[in-house]
């Protein structure tokens, strides 16, 4: 496949993709070895992502292009991904660049001594919950700036009351109660320290249970339904389940002996 034809098919939005697929005999979801594309693609941060109007940036790169990497979505992830002062100049754009923004500083506790701490934008926090593996989580600390949020997050790390750093695992045990104490322990802690008055209320997202594509899809036109939690929820006479990140940021479809 010249890389003409690459570039026009993954240009296409979501919508086109599907009536392409339509008029291919044999469709097989690759899940190994795939290549990452340009991460510029989930639309304004100020909204929810959308991936069925998603417009594709057709070059291989881990993480943002040199032509995406001053996009906001780009600093956006800088200001969470990085550390140190470059991470904190980052968020600082961010807020200069975005009025009006709500950020959520977040604890999970997947079953390890200490939780895991997080930002997120506010209207996505049931959603980036949903997305890692979790027993239970809270809000600790809301705020109309990307910065303070960050630092936040940061300082509670640095102090260890929380882990800043994800490493996913799935979650062993599912004891509420143990949960809940170690959770409400920490809370304390970081209420005094940071000077925190947050009356914490915790929530749980269940995994829906729905089997997950295995194999292959031959002659099946899927049909988008919805997308939520990091997974894509898809329909041929059945519904499937998919890993959102590996069907959309990835050469992840397989079709006729070529990669698209
Ligand atoms: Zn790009």
């Amino acid at each position: 496949m010249s890389m003409e034809i690459v570039d026009s098919l993954v240009n296409m939005s979501i919508k086109d993709h599907k009536k392409a697929l339509k008029n291919i005999s044999e469709i097989k979801i690759i899940e190994n070895d795939l290549n990452s594309y340009c991460e510029w693609h989930n639309g304004p941060l100020e909204e929810a992502d959308d991936p069925s109007k998603r417009f594709y940036c057709p070059v291989m790169s881990e993480g943002f292009c040199s032509k995406h990497k001053r996009s906001e979505r780009a600093i956006y992830n800088l200001c969470l991904s990085y550390r140190g002062e470059k991470s904190l100049e980052a968020c600082k754009e961010i807020d200069n660049k975005i009025k009006g923004g709500e950020y959520v500083v977040y604890l999970v506790d997947f079953g390890e001594d200490l939780p895991k701490v997080g930002t997120t934008r506010k209207f996505r926090i049931l959603e980036r919950i949903a997305e890692q593996p979790h027993i239970i989580a809270t809000q600790i600390y809301v705020t109309d700036s990307l910065y303070k949020a960050r630092l936040m997050e940061i300082n509670i790390s640095k102090n260890k009351l929380a882990n800043e750093l994800w490493r996913h695992k799935w979650i062993q045990t599912e004891s509420l109660y143990n949960s809940l104490v170690r959770m409400k322990n920490y809370i304390e802690k970081i209420s005094k320290k940071f000077d925190i008055s947050r009356e914490a209320e915790f929530f749980r997202i269940k995994q829906p249970k729905i089997n997950y594509i295995q194999g292959n899809i031959e002659n099946k036109e899927l049909e988008i339904k919805g997308v939520w939690g990091g997974y894509l929820i898809l329909y041929s006479s059945n519904y499937y389940i998919y890993r959102e990140s590996q069907l959309l940021h990835k050469d992840s479809i397989f079709i006729e002996n070529k990669i698209i």
